[in-house]
């Protein structure tokens, strides 16, 4: 095998240094690749950041566009497509990464919560990497499982640091599988920082010339503890940033969910959003508007990091003319609440934690500008990417590709109702399941068994639970049936609580 590598290395060198031989002659200039026949499959730039949410996004609108605008993530709007209703399949980061890297959901992939990745399965980088692309993914990995299909890769250690982070790159691997026990590299500065430095680096010097990519550029922030870079200290500092319709949502007539959670602003539990020292001179609702600006000032200040980074990112691009022919993908690996309902964090089908960002760019193939309304969901990118390298899905994969739709073309047969469902893991948030269609969202907290229903045409905020209305027994009957068909459809079984040991039993460690 070795012996006919080389020849085939030899072959191609020896094809090249004719190509460039009798054509420079001829045309006495630089021959570009297309004169050699080189690989011309689009190059495929995947940015992901951890926990950023379409609120936070000034392309999306919403209360937060004008206070901290992100110019350069809206970019990709203005010169592509922003989707309006992307949406997660289970709202948290290792099982969204693991949903986004295999296609399937957590039921299918193994990674229900924080569990180690099965590699052996189908992996978009692996299926990449297999077609001819030079894959590579630099920032925050989170599947714990030494990553497989990644011809590079520079990741943090699982959450890794905001400040001076450590990161293991390929080769540094170690023996037992678990990719946090690699050997560390350390880096002097703000993660958002580093992670596009390399990126650059990665983009400059470290891929072939003759291949094209599938690159994953992913930062940590905004992810909670939300530490910024010194720079943006003063940013928002005397800003009044606005408050979110129902910070005080008294959560009336809903599940018990809401009232057992601790993901609220102000709770202890993991002392992110109570702020003790500065808020404690305070009471009742004063207290709890002071914990979300110094909560949302934090969190807009790593916005602003990644959107300057972004920014760098793409100013490259342009620089060095590959943004012609090169995908650029932003999304979060899940959405995220910023006040609403009085919460921080994700997991909850809420619109602000189930919808992710997605904005897409791909020059001569999306009208600039374009939006699109159709339901996409994170199991779908990997079809997607496959389908615009011209590469083949595997049939175990449940995601769809939405290419039509980045061309303006939805077809027929297009979803109209989507399935989600989130694992008890931590925070006291009830584990739930359910389906949302354009109009309406039915959820079933399955150990207390109990339902809500949101009519989101007449209630876009979640404040009215109607699953006890008489007027919307129909809708209800209706939407049991389209849950259970999703069930079928996906072979999901209500009773597969995710308690299955797998992998990731050994993850606690790590
Ligand atoms: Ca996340």
């Amino acid at each position: 095998m070795e012996g006919l590598g080389m020849i085939e290395m030899d072959r191609r060198r020896f094809v090249k240094r004719s190509a460039l031989g009798v054509l420079g002659v001829a045309l006495g200039a630089r021959i570009s690749e297309a004169a050699i026949g080189p690989d011309k499959r689009p190059n495929i730039l995947f940015i992901m950041s951890d926990d950023h949410t379409s609120q936070a996004i000034s392309a999306y609108g919403g209360r937060l566009a004008r206070v901290c605008p992100t110019p350069n993530i809206d970019r990709l709007a203005r010169e592509g497509m922003l989707f309006e209703n992307c949406f997660v399949t289970n709202s948290i980061c290792t099982p969204s990464r693991s949903a986004i890297m295999t296609g399937k959901y957590s039921h299918k992939n193994g990674v229900y919560k924080f569990t180690a990745l099965d590699q052996s399965q189908p992996t978009l980088p692996k299926i990449m990497q297999r077609a001819g692309y030079h894959t590579s993914l630099i920032g925050k990995y989170h599947l714990y499982s030494n990553p497989v299909g990644l011809d590079y890769f520079s990741v943090l250690p699982g959450q890794g640091d905001y400040h001076n982070p450590e990161f293991i790159r390929k080769g540094d691997e170690h023996p037992s599988g678990w990719v946090g026990r690699g050997k560390r590299t350390a880096y002097q500065g703000h993660s958002s920082d580093v992670i596009a430095d390399q990126a650059l680096e990665y983009l400059k010097n470290r891929r072939p010339e003759d291949k094209p990519f599938l690159f994953f550029c992913h930062f940590k922030a905004p992810h909670d503890t939300w530490e910024y870079a010194g720079r943006y200290r003063d940013f928002l500092e005397d800003a009044e940033i606005p408050e979110p319709p129902n910070l005080f949502d008294d959560y009336e007539g809903r599940s018990d969910m809401l009232r057992e959670q601790l993901q609220y602003i102000g709770s202890d539990w993991g002392d992110h959003t109570n702020f003790e020292e500065d808020t404690e001179h305070l009471k009742g609702q004063a207290r709890k508007k002071k914990q979300y600006q110094l909560y949302i000032k934090k969190y807009l200040r790593c916005v602003k990091g990644v959107d300057d980074n972004v920014g760098r990112i793409l100013d490259y691009l342009d620089e060095s003319g590959l943004a012609e022919n090169t995908i650029v993908m932003y999304t979060g690996d899940q959405g995220f609440f910023l006040g609403e309902h009085g919460l921080y964090d994700k997991r909850i089908m809420y619109e602000e934690a189930l919808r992710m960002p997605f904005l897409v760019r791909w020059p001569r193939q999306i009208k600039p500008g374009a939006t699109s309304n159709g339901m996409i969901l994170n199991v779908d990118f990997a079809p997607t990417i496959m389908a615009a390298a011209g590469v083949q899905t595997p049939a175990e994969m449940q995601g769809r590709s939405f290419l039509p739709l980045l061309k303006g073309n939805q077809p027929s047969d297009w979803r109209t109702s989507m399935y989600y469902r989130y694992y008890y893991s931590h925070f006291h948030t009830e584990p739930h399941y359910g389906v949302r269609t354009y109009r309406h969202k039915l959820i079933y907290f399955d150990r207390i068994k109990q339902w809500e229903l949101y009519d989101l045409r007449m209630d876009p905020r979640e404040m009215n639970n109607v699953y006890g209305d008489p007027e919307y027994q129909r809708v209800v009957k209706e939407l049991k049936r389209e849950l259970k068909r999703l069930q079928r459809e996906l072979d999901d079984d209500p009773a597969d609580i995710g308690d299955k040991p797998g992998l990731g039993a050994l993850a606690s460690n790590h």
